[in-house]
């Protein structure tokens, strides 16, 4: 038995289960050169690989539309010729495919295109399933975990998460990440238990992967292979648990007004219908987060206007009011399994969100309309994120308008009123947030970015997680005087950051003025105690 103990946590739940070890498998080819008499029989043992992949590949396309395509390249002529080409010049099979698919994945990444990009990010897909049947290892895949376990990773992409079945992950430990890295928020979402920043915790199971964990997320407490004793102790710490959140849950009844009588609004943050519909029993006044890039990550293309439409309408019926569309929010930590995007020094610094949109218009147009579209059937607000000057909202605000334009002459039905407002998560928005409030109809603060913008400490970096700190005065100060700059114009301030979640944060945050609290389904609760308490 070994116990570790994280300091920091923003989430809650007792989980004992089994370990289930997420190990990105390595598929570096170990053997370069091969003898000429060697050629021929590599070149057959290329081919074998080859028919299981495509009978692999078959079976998932069955299932999944991107399998098909998949297939179609793992039978092109160019790349098996170009691996068997390689083999003939006496590399073995793994170099070959390595070499191949490198060529290729970098001819389709210099493309301009996005469509071609994502053809990149399939090519590489194709490559590792070749490598691994080479290798005769099998490829994790998050997605099929059917019985209950602990997932424990070094680190998880925000595309690797959404796939986990929460009924089956009971819990999730990494050994990188921050609080606010999107694992954890999506976690906190999808009301798993989630500790992240674990050092050696990988090393600490790698010898023995079939043991048994448990972890109290609230007290950032892990248990490896508990005893008997200590399985008990967990046992009854559950039962306990269960029952303080069954106490907390009665509370729903009552509106979310402060002792001095204001009527706070509680809204939950959301990446997909699913979320609307799960977060409803707990009595959200609406959503003041969709996530729309979970719409994209959940795909294996950029979604059509039509899909994106159906997908926001639905969750536009479910949302009790407001459902504020956050525009696509990609890069920084948070990729598409379909798009590769090109190597960057700093991607928190780089081309995302609010950038991207205003350079791929059509991409963002899609998106605009079917917002729009969606907001004929209730109260949808649009919200742009990472703005950094008025002349990014206005330009944003600008294609709001064109594509209300073509709608009217198409004739399809938008909510003429809707509101179009902006996150409030770069420094530069803080010091223009007076200017600003004159332009936007609402503003929400994004802690999670703000925080390591004003302090310079990367939301991600496990090495400087105890810097990442929504408490540090020059955040308090930020809060405060957006806060301020919004009032004074008369808009509404709400926050959507996880610091709106945190405990310790919401007396501050009341004091403040703060308007509406957008919080991870997994704080609406204790959020709401904190409210009526105040
Ligand atoms: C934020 O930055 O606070 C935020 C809510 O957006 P995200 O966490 O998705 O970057
Ligand atoms: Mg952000």
């Amino acid at each position: 038995m070994k116990k570790i103990h994280v300091e920091k946590t923003t989430s809650r739940g007792i989980v004992a289960a089994p370990v289930y070890l997420y190990k990105d498998i390595d598929l570096t080819p170990d053997q370069n050169k091969i003898e000429p008499e060697q050629i021929e029989p590599e070149k057959q043992r290329f081919q074998r690989s080859k028919d299981k992949v495509i009978e692999e590949l078959r079976e998932l396309a069955v299932e999944n539309e991107i399998f098909g395509a998949h297939l179609e390249i793992a039978e092109d002529f160019t790349l098996v010729e170009g691996v068997l080409g390689k083999i003939s010049e006496r590399n073995n099979a793994e170099e070959a495919v390595s070499k191949t698919i490198g060529e290729l994945e970098a001819i389709f990444s210099a493309i301009d295109d996005a469509y071609m990009k994502e053809r990149a990010a399939d090519i590489c897909d194709i490559g590792k399933r070749y490598l691994a049947k080479l290798k005769g290892v099998t490829l994790p895949d998050l997605g099929n975990i059917d019985r209950e376990v602990v997932v424990v990773a070094k680190d998880l992409f925000p595309s690797d998460t959404v796939k986990l079945n929460p009924e089956y992950v009971r819990g999730i430990i990494t050994e990188e990440g921050g609080v606010t890295s999107h694992v954890s928020i999506l976690a906190n979402n999808m009301r798993i238990p989630i500790l992240v920043g674990v050092k050696g915790i990988m090393s600490e199971l790698a010898e023995n992967k079939d043991l048994y964990i448990c972890m109290d997320a609230g007290a950032g407490e892990i248990v490896i292979d508990p005893t008997e004793e200590e399985l008990n102790i967990y046992q009854e710490k559950k039962v306990q648990y269960e029952e303080s959140v069954r106490q907390i849950e009665t509370l729903r009844e009552k509106e979310p007004v402060t002792k001095d009588g204001k009527r706070i609004r509680l809204c939950v943050n959301a990446g997909n219908p699913e979320d609307v519909k799960n977060a409803l029993p707990m009595k959200i006044d609406g959503v003041g987060l969709f996530r729309s890039e979970l719409v994209y990550m959940e795909k294996d293309h950029f979604p059509t206007e039509e899909e994106q439409f159906e997908i926001y309408k639905e969750a536009v019926k479910l949302s009790p009011e407001e459902l504020t569309i956050r525009t696509l929010d990609i890069g920084g930590d948070k990729g598409l399994p379909y798009f590769k995007f090109e190597e960057e020094d700093n991607p928190f610094l780089g081309w995302r969100a609010i950038r991207i949109c205003l350079e791929k218009r059509d991409m963002f147009k899609a998106q605009i309309r079917a917002i729009l579209r969606a907001s004929a059937f209730g109260n949808v607000r649009i919200m742009f994120p990472m703005i950094v000057s008025p002349e990014e909202l206005r330009q944003a605000k600008e294609i709001v308008e064109e594509c209300k334009k073509e709608l009217r002459q198409e004739e399809k039905a938008f909510d003429e009123q809707i509101e179009t407002g902006m996150m409030i998560e770069t420094p530069a928005s803080v010091l223009l947030a007076e200017e600003f409030a004159k332009e936007a109809d609402f503003f929400s603060i994004g802690t999670n970015d703000l925080t390591q913008y004003l302090l310079a400490v990367d939301r991600g970096n496990k090495k400087i997680a105890a810097m990442y700190d929504f408490f540090h005065p020059a955040v308090l100060r930020a809060v405060e005087t957006i806060i301020k700059a919004g009032h004074k114009e008369g808009i509404m301030v709400g926050m959507c950051g996880e610091m709106a979640g945190d405990p310790k944060a919401v007396p501050l945050l009341l004091k403040m003025g703060l308007d509406e609290f957008s919080v991870s389904a997994a704080n609406l609760d204790y959020v709401r105690k904190i409210i009526l308490e105040n």
